[in-house]
């Protein structure tokens, strides 16, 4: 059993890291423009456009769950639209952020990439009903007069993650990359692909926008944000090749005798710590959670592999 942490010991919360106050209910929603806006219980994010024909919702993230329909209901009764949920659409496949999406039924279009249909196919969570409609590289959903541009442009986070854009509302919706003024969670935030995670945030600046509806924390992201994530990440890129080409992993198997993956253990943990360190020490008070050391050190260890493995090279050709 270990102790559960406390604020006390880490590094204070940077108040920049943190959003608006929350509600009684325990959400707050907000406008990110026009007829946009999104929702938070102040971890998670969702968000949704009001239109003339009925409200689009992204995502539904289940600790936000039944609080979705009062941010819609009370954004909807203060302007005089539709509240009625006519289309769902899913960023990705995860239940952490589509969950709740059982909660909008009846005549509800569920839009997704075949991916992420073919995934909730796979796993048969009744919490998240198979979109109908997918597709494989764009989508154009139009609704009410508004347009939304959904986009894959290869596998990151997750195999099936899309990039959901607002070119009429400045705004841009990537979950799970880059987590507003906060660090990446263990493995650059549980990803599958590393090297499509580490070249999202480049392609989400390549959109144009001013607002980034990240999928956490507590407030909307922006393009600093994104800047500061990659300069995390590429410091961890740049401290990996280096600890790689440092490390002796000789002395790591020489001690570990016959049994090789104590010596593996004791090579790459020595990598990892030696290129996580310095970073953990530069982004402390940079980023919220930077010296929640595990986070940092997973993420190293998941980069520095896949600099081995996908990269390559893994090491040296044996003459
Ligand atoms: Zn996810």
């Amino acid at each position: 059993m270990t102790t559960p942490s406390t604020a006390a010991d880490y590094a204070p919360i940077p108040r920049s890291a943190l959003g608006p106050a929350l509600n009684d209910q325990g959400y707050y929603v907000g406008r990110v423009e026009r007829n946009l806006y999104w929702v938070t219980d102040g971890v998670y994010q969702a968000a949704f456009l009001t239109t003339a024909d009925g409200v689009v919702l992204f995502d539904a993230p289940p600790s936000i769950g039944g609080n979705l329909r009062r941010a819609v209901d009370e954004i909807t009764a203060a302007n005089g639209v539709p509240s009625t949920v006519t289309h769902f659409v899913y960023s990705h496949h995860h239940a952490d952020h589509g969950g709740a999406a059982f909660l909008f039924d009846g005549d509800v279009t569920r839009i997704g990439h075949e991916e992420t249909r073919r995934l909730l196919l796979r796993d048969g969570d009744a919490g998240r009903p198979v979109p109908e409609v997918t597709f494989a590289d764009r989508y154009t959903l139009e609704v009410g007069g508004e347009r939304v541009e959904l986009a894959w442009h290869g596998p990151n986070h997750s195999p099936d993650n899309i990039y959901i854009h607002f070119p009429d509302h400045d705004a841009l919706m990537l979950i799970d990359v880059v987590n507003a003024g906060w660090v990446p969670i263990y493995n650059l935030n549980l990803s599958e692909d590393v090297i499509g995670y580490m070249g999202a945030p480049a392609i989400a600046l390549d959109y144009p926008w001013t607002h980034f509806i990240c999928g956490h924390l507590g407030r909307l992201a922006t393009r600093d944000d994104v800047a500061v994530h990659q300069a995390y990440i590429a410091d961890i890129e740049a401290a990996s090749r280096e600890a790689l080409a440092a490390v002796d992993p000789v002395r790591y198997y020489v001690a570990a005798g016959e049994n090789f993956w104590a010596g593996v253990k004791g090579h790459l943990d020595a990598v990892t710590e030696r290129a996580a360190a310095p970073v953990i020490a530069k982004y402390t008070g940079i980023l919220a959670a930077a010296d929640v050391e595990v986070f940092t050190t997973t993420t190293t260890f998941a980069i520095m592999q896949s600099l081995r493995l996908d990269r390559g090279p893994s090491g040296p050709v044996h003459p």
